[in-house]
């Protein structure tokens, strides 16, 4: 890296966080309060607190000013550690995406590696429901029987080994297995989104949808590649497609059930 120019060096400077390795008993009040937290808002915030106070403990010149996140580095071990067990914690309440997104993302320092910091030992209980409660509205179920049907379709017009039927019965059961295995809280209620999705809304109010993307059907012929709709028409968009008037070849039939993939939202 060049030395010439007298900014390089005076934007490192500003630029280079202030590394701090937590201390045991630091390591133990963060556990304390992640461990106490009665919300996610709270551990949120209590661990926040916990962190930097600790952090700002061992460097009082930096404690005049504003907190900054990205002014602090933390060795990854602890870093990690601290993310995880906050993680662990909002099992009870399904928001480990909250946290990882507003901890993780936002609120915690930088990392950086140091082999010789050893990864601090944070055991937390497990603080998964022991039971979980689905509640399924009637128009969910609707939409099940009719994606069950749609494969079925799908299976007798393209064959039992064709990617039209692997592909949306593989990303089908991906979505159902993920809303039965993600962890959202200890209710959530599913319900209908559309007439072959579905929408997922946590006890903690976040909002997960298993969408039905169908395939957009194509002409094949080559060239032109227009969108064709459930009718047979392009849109207007495509009147002055520069490809000789032609029959439109669909890349699947008009009729019959339209191949595509469910994927998960948040
Ligand atoms: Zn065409
Ligand atoms: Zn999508």
């Amino acid at each position: 890296m060049s030395t010439a120019h007298p900014t390089d060096s005076a934007d490192t400077n500003l630029n280079r966080p202030i590394r701090h390795v937590l201390s045991d008993e630091s390591i133990t009040d963060i556990l304390t309060v992640i461990r106490e937290a009665t919300s996610t808002s709270q551990l949120l915030e209590d661990t926040i607190r916990a962190l930097y106070r600790a952090i700002l403990a061992g460097n009082p010149a930096a404690a005049s000013s504003a907190i900054r996140p990205d002014n602090y580095a933390l060795p990854a071990t602890q870093w990690q550690a601290i993310i995880s067990a906050a993680i662990g914690r909002a099992e009870q309440w399904g928001t480990q995406a909250v946290v990882v997104l507003d901890l993780a993302m936002n609120l915690m320092p930088r990392r950086y590696d140091d082999p010789t910091v050893p990864e601090p030992h944070m055991p937390l209980p497990d603080y998964r429901p022991a039971v979980r409660t689905i509640e399924w509205a009637s128009d969910a179920i609707d939409v099940v029987t009719a994606v069950s049907a749609h494969l079925d379709q799908l299976r007798a017009v393209y064959g039992p080994a064709s990617l039209q039927f692997l592909d949306a019965a593989d990303s089908w059961q991906r979505a159902l297995t993920a809303i039965i295995t993600m962890n959202l809280g200890a209710t959530a209620t599913v319900s209908k989104d559309g007439p072959m999705s579905l929408l997922v809304r946590t006890g903690s109010g976040l909002i997960y949808a298993a969408t039905f993307h169908a395939d957009v059907r194509r002409c094949t012929v080559a060239g032109c590649g227009a969108h064709l709709r459930d009718d047979g028409t392009i849109p207007a968009s495509h009147a002055d497609h520069p490809v000789p008037e032609h029959q439109h070849i669909a890349s699947y039939p008009l009729d019959g059930p339209r191949p595509g993939t469910w994927s998960l939202h948040s």
